[in-house]
């Protein structure tokens, strides 16, 4: 392809990184990092016990307008617990995207649910109201469970095919662009189905001005080491309901009864905690969030002024969405054009990458129900993510 080296040279000129290499998404240390993992030494608390824990709980409830958040030592672990405390039974059904990062399917098996694939919209790469709708209408009734002359009982959803209950529904707001969130939750009300975000990718993205994460029961963000911001390790439950977030504490915690010395627990916990080592870090990265997302909005704009001269399409921010733009996203015309693009750039120290194997074609997953994933498959064919690293002049050079 003749403007491979042209791409290859803009994006190396963009980012004037010092080697050879120009990684996918680096982490950015900037500000209070070193300060606060030294106080949490000279402390000694640097496990589960101390004072970042709350401060980073409390950081996070605030950007995003969770009226809770409660610390989990990464995202996958947070959706665990978000899906147990929204019900999620052994046997029962969850749906959510086929393209998806793995950890929204595993944390789903972990509770012995079984994810259901639907297919994703076009114009946010997240998952489809309209699919959700369509393959609803076909499978599920809601029925009515153990009646009680106390208390009316509620309508579940079951489906028909399988006998099983619907739970749960999980999207995921990919590469930080909002899913169709009002739309989905009409759907989904219908139906009495709670609705659970995957935000791991999208803090600091907004959907008609609410941040994503704060529409369902629960939301859940991640901070991996390849996020827009990082704690080494570590994840976040975001929630409105104070009694749901207490449980959520209380699971993540070992489920121990609170007293001075007795050791007593009652309930079947986790070893999920935070520790107070990557919450420091975790407050410091949040004090750097707001500068970090308009360089990668700077670092976007540039891309978009690039591409609209290309013949690869890149992927901007749904209408009434501001994205966080953690990954960029370019569009090839086929497969055989992203396999030369991957291929080309990977060969000249310019790190590209597909998107995910979708859920279905993976080997534990392959027995799961699924729509027709059309849209999923053409993203599948086309996605190339091209370096994002929020760009600071001079970092870390030498
Ligand atoms: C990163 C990510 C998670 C959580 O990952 P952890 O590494 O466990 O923090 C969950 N879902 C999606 C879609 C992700 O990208």
């Amino acid at each position: 392809m003749h403007n491979l080296k042209p791409l290859t040279d803009f994006i190396r000129s963009t980012f004037q990184e010092p080697t050879d290499f120009i990684p996918l998404h680096d982490p950015r240390f900037i500000g209070n990092e070193k300060k606060y993992l030294n106080e949490c030494i000279d402390s000694n608390f640097v496990s589960s016990v101390g004072e970042f824990v709350g401060r980073f709980e409390k950081m996070c409830a605030e950007y995003t307008g969770a009226k809770y958040a409660v610390a989990a030592m990464n995202g996958t672990a947070a959706l665990h617990i978000a899906l147990q405390l929204s019900g999620v039974e052994r046997g029962d059904e969850v749906i959510t995207q086929a393209l998806t990062f793995i950890a929204t399917a595993n944390a789903i098996s972990y509770t012995g649910a079984h994810p259901v694939f639907l297919d994703v919209d076009r114009e946010t790469m997240g998952l489809s109201p309209a699919a959700v709708e369509a393959w609803l209408k076909e499978n599920v009734e809601l029925r009515e469970v153990s009646p009680s002359p106390l208390a009316p009982s509620p309508l579940f959803p079951f489906n028909k095919k399988t006998g099983r209950r619907i739970s749960a529904c999980v999207p995921m707001h990919t590469f930080g662009h909002p899913v169709k969130i009002d739309e989905l939750l009409q759907v989904l009300d219908k139906y009495n189905i709670p609705l659970i975000e995957d935000a791991a990718e999208s803090l600091g993205s907004y959907y008609k001005g609410k941040h994503t994460g704060t529409f369902g029961k629960f939301g859940i963000l991640s901070f991996n080491g390849n996020k827009v911001i990082t704690t080494g390790g570590g994840g976040m439950i975001l929630t409105n309901d104070e009694q749901l977030a207490k449980k959520a504490k209380h699971l993540t915690t070992q489920a121990k009864v609170p007293h001075a010395w007795e050791f007593v627990h009652d309930h079947v916990g986790y070893n999920y905690r935070l520790t107070n080592v990557n919450a420091a870090l975790g407050c410091a990265q949040m004090e750097s969030l707001d500068y970090l997302l308009s360089l990668k909005r700077k670092l976007a704009e540039q891309y978009i002024a690039y591409f609209a001269q290309s013949e690869f399409q890149f992927f901007t921010e749904p209408l009434d969405c501001k994205a966080n733009y953690w990954l960029n996203v370019i569009l090839t015309k086929d497969k055989a054009q992203q396999t030369e693009l991957l291929q080309y750039t990977n060969n000249n120290g310019v790190m590209t990458r597909p998107i995910w194997e979708l859920m279905n074609r993976l080997p534990m997953f392959s027995h799961c129900q699924t729509d027709s994933l059309e849209n999923s498959i053409w993203f599948a064919d086309r996605v190339v993510n091209i370096p994002s690293s929020a760009i600071i002049p001079g970092y870390r050079k030498s």
